[in-house]
């Protein structure tokens, strides 16, 4: 086609369209190279055509109109060129000169924005640097452009950036690289984030490169003290002792410390992202998920003791669990703390049986003790203070005045022997209740009932008289006749004798009265017994 062929030989940058329906017809080289397309993959970009339509649109066809393609401004011109069959637009692609206006302020907007802007030629020497550029080399803008980083930073550094410039200026690759430059009038090293992108002429042709750097030391410098912070409690996670985790808001583990990841025997990325249940079952899951629910649903720290079973053993844990809140002031997750006190419960369980045995033991030992004590100051048989006792503790009453006189009654069985004999010895031991019952019956708290040896009692009365003390020796006399013939029929008749003596009348001490009382038995006994006698008065 003769059109093409035309346009085929042109250095000038044409593409032609159907003015009907934008369709393709051809772009010549000089547009290809322009516009850095490919031409065998031009009439599949329907991207294109659209952006072509809207600027034509948009715009007076006669005029030039603005385009923008791959990060560059170009303008359109179009002409049409009729044939027979249709008309077709010739459009001349040419890189966009901004005005002066735009330029100014350009340069403007570009020296302060915080940044390092520049270009660079195929040499790597600057062809443009912003203002922040001049004041970082302090240099004027005269001195750096022609020059390079070899003369600014030092061959070291110079170097070092040259390398990273190269694939950008003959590669055509857009390099985004963290760079570590020494300065040296700063006398120090800066971190910048560089963004490096290709430049390229009026016909395409690479010419160099444009970068941004912006200076991210301070940030940098924040990032490591973050990371030695993050570094410095994870060590004190990882070895303080307890098991530390973090859950959020669906109680997932966010987080494990290593002592954690040991009892659960699974890495810390396996089980971040897990609730309770995909690493703990049903049963076992619910019994952590309940106190993480109440965390929440509460909003306040909580202090449990958590079981986790398994068919050997159960383990205990004393937890924390403290909500934490993100910025907004929510509570977004919560940090545990839990320290297996599995040990300390065992030994408090065995502390406290052995405290129960040893209460059990205590209990016994008093038991016996007042059993001993028992033993030592009553008689098996009737339950009545022995002997022993009544000596230990008789004189206490005649030895205070005060409570008047003390009366003691002397008891023996009468014909006992026969008793015995007759009925056999174990009657004769119930018959021998029997009297201890009545005598205890007829006396007071305050009187000493005692056996005084074989089937002879002493009653020892404080504070009574000889003539009452006689008339209750009387009455036990006839209350036991009565009561041993009711009980034991068989020994019907059967009688006790009594001798009574008190003090001051047969002596101010225990063993004068009781010699006095033994006496006054003695005469009961001679004069037919059942009988009580009061002792006679000592002559002196
Ligand atoms: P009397 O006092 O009237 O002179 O005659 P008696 O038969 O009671 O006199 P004696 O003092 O000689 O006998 C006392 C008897 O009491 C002898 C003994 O077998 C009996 N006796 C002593 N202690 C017990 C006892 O604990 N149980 C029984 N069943 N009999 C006892
Ligand atoms: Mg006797
Ligand atoms: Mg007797």
């Amino acid at each position: 086609m003769q059109t093409t062929e035309l346009f085929a030989q042109l250095k000038e940058a044409y593409l032609i369209v159907r003015e009907e329906d934008l369709s393709y017809v051809y772009i010549n080289d000089a547009a290809c190279k322009l516009l850095r397309i490919n031409r065998d993959e031009f009439p599949a970009s329907s991207l294109w055509k659209n952006h072509l339509r809207s600027a034509l649109q948009s715009c007076d066809i006669t005029l030039e109109t603005p385009f923008f393609h791959q990060d560059q401004h170009y303008t359109l011109s179009i002409s049409t060129l009729a044939s027979d069959t249709e008309t077709l637009l010739a459009i001349n692609i040419n890189l966009a000169v901004p005005s002066e206006d735009t330029l100014h302020n350009f340069f403007n907007i570009v020296d302060h924005l915080g940044a390092y802007v520049y270009c660079k030629d195929k040499n790597f020497n600057y062809t443009y640097a912003n203002q922040r550029v001049c004041e970082l080399f302090e240099r004027s803008i005269d001195e750096i452009i022609g020059s390079n980083d070899l003369v600014f930073f030092g061959p070291e550094t110079g170097k070092a950036l040259q390398a990273i410039d190269q694939p950008v200026i003959e590669q055509g690759e857009t390099v985004e690289t963290e760079e570590l430059n020494y300065v040296p009038h700063l006398q120090q090293h800066r971190h910048y984030l560089a963004v490096k992108k290709p430049l390229y002429d009026k016909f395409g042709n690479r010419s160099g490169l444009f970068g941004i750097s912006t200076d991210i030391t301070e940030q940098k410098a924040i990032q490591q003290q973050l990371h030695d912070s993050e570094r410095k409690l994870s060590t004190i996670l990882d070895n303080v002792g307890a098991y530390i985790f973090i859950k959020n808001r669906e109680r997932r583990f966010t987080y494990i410390n290593r002592m954690t990841e040991a009892l659960f025997q699974r890495k810390s990325d396996e089980i971040v992202g897990m609730n309770n249940f995909d690493l703990l079952g049903p049963e076992q899951g619910e019994e952590f998920d309940r106190t993480d629910r109440q965390v929440f649903e509460n909003e306040e720290q909580l202090t449990c003791i958590e079981t986790f079973i398994t068919p050997e053993e159960t383990f205990y844990y004393w937890t924390v669990k403290i909500p934490m809140r993100n910025d907004q002031g929510e509570i977004d997750s919560y940090i545990g703390i839990s320290t297996d006190i599995t040990e300390q419960k065992r030994l408090e369980n065995q502390v406290r049986k052995s405290n129960a045995q040893l209460q059990q033991t205590i209990a016994e030992i008093n038991h016996l003790k007042d059993e001993l004590q028992q033993q030592a100051t009553h008689d098996a048989l009737t339950g009545l203070y022995n002997r022993r006792f009544l000596e230990e503790h008789a004189n206490i009453s005649f030895t205070d005045h005060t409570r008047g006189p003390t009366s003691i009654l002397m008891i023996d069985v009468d014909h006992f022997k026969k008793v015995n004999d007759l009925l056999g010895h174990k009657i004769g031991d119930e018959i021998l209740k029997l009297l201890s019952n009545v005598m205890t019956d007829e006396c007071r708290n305050t009187d000493l009932v005692c056996r005084y040896g074989g089937e002879e009692f002493l009653i020892l009365l404080p504070n009574t008289t000889i003539d009452i003390s006689f008339q209750k020796a009387e009455w036990i006399r006839k209350r036991y006749e009565q009561a041993v013939s009711k009980h034991f029929p068989k020994a019907k008749g059967n009688s006790i004798s009594i001798g009574v003596a008190a003090s001051p009348d047969h002596g101010n001490q225990f063993e004068a009265v009781y010699q006095a009382a033994d006496k006054a038995l003695y005469l009961a006994k001679q004069q037919g017994r059942n009988k009580s006698v009061i002792a006679t008065r000592s002559k002196t």
